[in-house]
């Protein structure tokens, strides 16, 4: 698939957020047959961007909203996303993302080789799954961690 800046009707290039909304517009409503497109927005505080953290207008959004479903990851004026609820031993997709997305790399040795969604406190005792008692730990330490 592919989308190209357009002309407007006057005959001038439309602006930079005009072309963000276009492309986005194009990728959300036509072109994908029966594949579905996810489209990861952070709305923050300070404006939204894309999962690779290209910066998208607020004017984009408002434009896309209305016909688009979209999933927004929403954070709190620090920054940290917001926590999503669950009684679910296993974290959800949803969950996931949002922990990746706050932690990156495992909290204990910083790779992000093997990486796993350790509950903290364990699972055992808090008998949730929420996205502040969850961890990024890659396999090793996270063995490590219940060994100890
Ligand atoms: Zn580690």
């Amino acid at each position: 698939m592919k989308s190209k800046p357009r002309k407007q009707a006057d005959g001038t290039w439309p602006t930079l957020a005009q072309q963000y909304a276009d492309a986005l517009d194009d990728i959300l409503n036509e072109g994908t047959g029966n594949i579905t497109t996810e489209i990861v927005l952070h709305v923050r505080g300070n404006g939204t961007t894309m999962d690779d953290g290209t910066p998208i207008p607020s004017t984009v959004i408002e434009h896309i909203a209305p016909a688009s479903m979209i999933r927004t990851m929403i954070h709190d004026a620090e920054g940290k996303p917001i926590n999503v609820s669950g009684r679910h031993r296993h974290p959800s997709t949803r969950q996931k993302r949002v922990v990746k997305e706050r932690d990156r790399a495992c909290v204990d040795c910083g790779t992000n080789q093997l990486l796993t969604y350790d509950h903290n406190p364990d699972y055992a005792i808090s008998h949730r799954t929420i996205v502040d008692e969850l961890d990024v730990r890659c396999a090793p330490c996270h063995w490590q961690r219940h060994r100890n």
